[in-house]
């Protein structure tokens, strides 16, 4: 490691979880974020910073100024430009050090599946149930570990599926499929600023963790933030034997 890198992630190597041997492997990672909008900007910026060796991140989407409230990836100067490309610019000043791939183009599932199949970790932050749905089908079927988030108004979640190991639950386990029916959006309700701040970071913290096996397994948990009442819960659940996924 040269000086300027050790510097740069001192205070990570001095964490003895981490140390060089963990940095290194940070640097030698590779994840995938879908979605560059509210979970995805505090996710990549914190992962960029980290050191993740290597970023991709894919929104076909174009930045317009009501996601400046929230989008911290985005500036004023970004409106109109496609968000992953935007993405690019904003980690590339955070880090200059690492690998950002940018996808702008809408992708089909075979896409996705290719892509994620270089990863070690697939980041859901993505604003629908549909994607939620297929990246948990990728993930599982590629047995790559899913960190899931969402937030609306003032409530946030966040779930890990980690498909490396056979007994974890997944996503269709926790919401079959008739939940699509109430879909919620920011897009029409509204959400607190910082609250998709919050659920991006902890979805960071987690992608770390499950690349450097740290910490107790967070799998089959659903942890739950009711930001008005700062208030968090947790669900626990179980695998669903008759799961059309992953039974
Ligand atoms: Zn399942």
């Amino acid at each position: 490691m040269k000086d300027e890198t050790l510097i740069r992630y001192s205070r990570h190597i001095l964490l003895p979880e981490i140390d060089y041997s963990g940095q290194n492997k940070l640097t030698a990672s590779h994840v995938l974020i879908i979605g560059a909008g509210g979970l995805g900007s505090p996710a990549a910026i914190y992962l960029a910073a980290s050191g993740i060796g290597k970023i991709t991140i894919c929104d076909f989407d174009k930045v317009d100024i009501s996601n400046l409230q929230r989008q911290i990836l985005h500036q004023d100067e970004s409106i109109n430009l496609n968000k992953a490309v935007s993405a690019k610019k904003t980690l590339t000043k955070t880090n200059p050090h690492i690998q950002i791939i940018p996808v702008e183009k809408k992708l089909n599932v075979r896409e996705v599946k290719n892509l994620a199949n270089d990863v070690d970790v697939i980041l859901d932050c993505s604003d629908n149930f549909e994607t939620r749905y297929r990246l948990n089908e990728i993930a599982f079927s590629l047995k790559k570990p899913l960190v899931s988030g969402a937030a609306i108004q003032f409530d946030g979640q966040v779930s890990i599926y980690d498909f490396r190991d056979n007994k974890t639950p997944c996503y269709q386990c926790l919401f079959p499929d008739s939940s699509i029916d109430s879909e919620q959006r920011c897009s029409d309700h509204g959400v607190l600023s910082p609250v998709v701040g919050v659920i991006g970071s902890i979805q960071a913290v987690e992608t770390i963790k499950l690349l450097l096996n740290i910490g107790a397994s967070s799998i089959g948990k659903l942890l739950i933030y009711d930001a008005k009442n700062m208030h968090w819960s947790e669900i626990k659940f179980k695998k669903d034997p008759k799961c059309r996924v992953c039974a």
